[in-house]
């Protein structure tokens, strides 16, 4: 018979162990990487899993890699929502660690590059469109799997992040990883990819190339002299893509890397060996 004190300790352990339970269904993702702002993270469910984060849904790959990032202000919490073969769903909270920008002052920028005349606006308009386009499909590529390299060793001359202010004027942050390089330096490929965008002069990158290497994740490569690779390009670790320059808004040659993943910007240094040590690995 079901007493009521029966039923009362039933409804008990159903309460404190009912939804551990049904949680326990859905695995946690495997996440390799830290998670903080600019993050990069590749991640690895059990195959058929479906994942949303940041209100998207997150391509996953047959066997259950995937790859998100978070962009430079993100909140101090990430959470992925995880969908298992069975449509059970569970949420995993992570926090987020809180990066402290620099602040960069680049003066001696050509003043017609930092309020763009009236003039100029439609072409910025519409070559910030191109780079929209060249990156909103997203592919099935799973280049972002491989350990990415440097693309040009050099020093570094500006950082991801940082808040910067052209010739006295605060301007939007600082998204890319600048190395300094004399111009015509070749650089390569960080990780394989598929070329989506080949530019010879755009407003502020100057000559630019943009690579997807899948899942909505894509290098953009800016300021340079000269491209070597062309759109829809398959191309491999290490190949040379492209060479130094100082096109575009530029005080001299560099290059500048970014990454994104959807629309998310990214910090590629956090995901290459420290340059310090190939620096110096160079130079024996
Ligand atoms: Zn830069």
């Amino acid at each position: 018979m079901c007493n009521p004190l029966r039923l009362r300790l039933i409804v008990a352990f159903l309460f404190l162990f009912g939804s551990p339970l049904l949680w326990a269904e859905v695995s946690a993702p495997v996440i390799q990487g830290q998670w903080q702002q600019g993050a990069i993270l590749l991640g690895q469910v059990p195959p058929g899993y479906q994942l949303g984060f940041l209100g998207k849904k997150v391509t996953v790959s047959a066997d259950g890699a995937f790859v998100i990032g978070l962009d430079r202000d993100f909140p101090t919490n990430a959470r992925l929502r995880v969908t298992a073969p069975g449509g059970e769903v569970a949420e995993f909270n992570y926090p987020v660690a809180q990066r402290e920008y620099k602040i960069q002052r680049v003066n001696g920028v050509p003043a017609q590059t930092v309020n763009p005349a009236p003039e100029h606006l439609a072409r910025i308009r519409k070559e910030a469109a191109l780079v929209r386009e060249a990156r909103a499909p997203i592919s099935d590529r799973q280049d972002f799997r491989l350990a990415f390299q440097w693309p040009l060793l050099g020093p570094i001359s500006g950082v991801y992040g940082s808040q910067r202010y052209y010739n006295g004027e605060p301007r939007r942050p600082h998204y890319g990883v600048d190395v300094a390089a004399p111009v015509g330096t070749r650089i390569v490929a960080p990780v394989s990819g598929k070329v989506v965008l080949a530019h010879d002069d755009m407003f502020f990158s100057g000559g630019t190339l943009i690579v997807d290497h899948g899942h909505g994740l894509s290098s953009t490569f800016m300021h340079l002299s000269k491209i070597l690779v062309t759109k829809g390009e398959l191309i491999e670790q290490g190949q040379e893509i492209a060479e130094v320059g100082a096109t575009g808004r530029v005080t001299g040659p560099h290059l500048d890397w970014r990454m994104n993943w959807l629309d998310q910007r990214v910090d590629p240094q956090l995901i290459v060996p420290p340059m310090a040590d190939l620096l110096s690995e160079r130079a024996e």
